[in-house]
């Protein structure tokens, strides 16, 4: 037993980063009372396409978002070559933080993909799981997610803080229905994604044409926004 305060580890490639990313790490750094709230980009992620946006450029506007946040942007990723292993940037936080407990923190979506991951047994060795339900994901009723659910789930009576690695939670937030593909294709589309990600990362959009084919030429993008 640690009763020690949480960290939370939130690994995306954050092409851009959003209200939906945000919002759901303010809830569960509030929700679990933590200590820390990683944010972590990937540099090269493993399973998916490259990101539109450079690695730099999605990093600065991570930096921009989590201004005045109570979240830290880990770059250690982008310290590494090669794909950007999961487990290899949690071993890292485990060796920084011996005996804290960990919580890696992925959507439904991410967690039923979870066994493609690279060394995925070796993640509730390293760090607890705090899974968040999304909207057309469900949890998953049979086979080894089933049973990883099954074994790993805290009982009732448990805290997460009491571990530092090997228990699941399912903790909900605030459903925001918003995506950083959804983004990029309003922003190719010439069309505004206000109100779906910070005024500051917008304008850092804008100001290096990400995302877009041509020129943004929707009136909305052309406000000065304070
Ligand atoms: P894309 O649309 O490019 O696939 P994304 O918006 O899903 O991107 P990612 O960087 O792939 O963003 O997501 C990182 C993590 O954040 C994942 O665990 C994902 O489930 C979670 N996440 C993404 N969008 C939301 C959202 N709107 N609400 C809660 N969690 C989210």
């Amino acid at each position: 037993m640690s009763s020690k305060k949480i960290i939370g580890l939130l690994g995306g490639t954050f092409d851009p980063i959003h209200f939906g990313h945000l919002r759901c790490a303010l809830e569960l750094y509030q929700a679990f009372e933590m200590k820390e709230m990683r944010l972590i980009p990937s540099h090269i992620p493993p399973h998916r396409q490259t990101p539109k946006a450079s690695a730099d450029h999605r990093l600065q506007m991570m930096l921009l978002a989590t201004q005045q946040t109570p979240f830290s942007v880990d770059e250690s990723e982008f310290h590494r070559a090669g794909p950007s292993y999961s487990v290899e940037t949690i071993l890292g936080c485990r060796q920084r933080f011996p005996q804290e407990p960990l919580c890696l923190i992925l959507g439904m979506d991410a967690f039923l993909k979870i066994l493609s991951w690279h060394q995925w047994e070796k993640l509730l060795e390293l760090s607890n799981m705090i899974i968040v339900p999304r909207a057309g994901w469900n949890a998953p009723q049979s086979g080894v997610l089933a049973d990883l659910l099954t074994h790993h789930t805290l009982a009732p009576h448990e805290k997460i803080s009491d571990y530092r690695a090997g228990k699941i939670v399912q903790q909900s937030v605030t459903p925001l229905g918003i995506s950083a593909s959804f983004i990029r294709s309003l922003t190719a589309a010439g069309q505004s994604t206000r109100f779906l990600l910070p005024d500051p990362v917008r304008r850092y959009i804008r100001k290096y044409s990400l995302y877009s084919q041509d020129s943004i030429t929707d009136p909305i993008h052309q406000e000065v926004v304070h």
